[in-house]
């Protein structure tokens, strides 16, 4: 007979549950198949383990502990990605205006004295200029340096 079938016994075999034709069978397969024999050592040993006085304990609060760092690990991750969306919302217009304004600006022509921090300035609270400061230039974002 194929492994396959013997495979589908060896739970029950180890188990001790098998009627004596099928044992008898599996016992004979065992001690001619490498691959099945080793199927039924690991399950065995696994048997064993988990068999084993010496199980992993915890302590108590041990789960309270996991599930309180989790839920303020997401708070935080929440918490940063708003402050990251709001700024994000406000800056994507920005380049789109200047290309609007300077687009204006070149047919007719005409260049104004506008620096693109009192761009920035008008648009965010000091509070947000300090963070994007922080983070990065906003000329280098945008690639350009100087007056528009
Ligand atoms: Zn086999």
């Amino acid at each position: 007979m194929k492994c396959h079938y013997f495979l589908k016994l060896l739970n029950r075999y180890v188990d001790g549950v098998l009627v004596d034709k099928e044992r008898e069978e599996i016992e004979l397969h065992l001690n001619h198949c490498p691959n099945c024999y080793k199927e039924y050592k690991q399950i065995v040993f696994l048997r064993e383990i988990l068999a084993s006085k010496d199980k992993i304990s915890v302590s108590e609060d041990f789960f309270k502990k996991v599930m309180s760092k989790i839920s303020s690990a997401q708070t935080e991750v929440t918490y940063r990605w708003k402050q990251l969306d709001s700024l994000a919302r406000k800056l994507i217009p920005v380049p789109v205006m200047i290309a609007l304004a300077l687009t204006f600006f070149i047919f007719r022509g005409y260049s104004p004295q506008i620096t693109l921090d009192d761009y920035y300035l008008s648009m965010f609270s000091e509070e947000e200029v300090s963070i994007l400061e922080g983070a990065f230039s906003a000329e280098e974002l945008l690639g350009i340096k100087g007056g528009v």
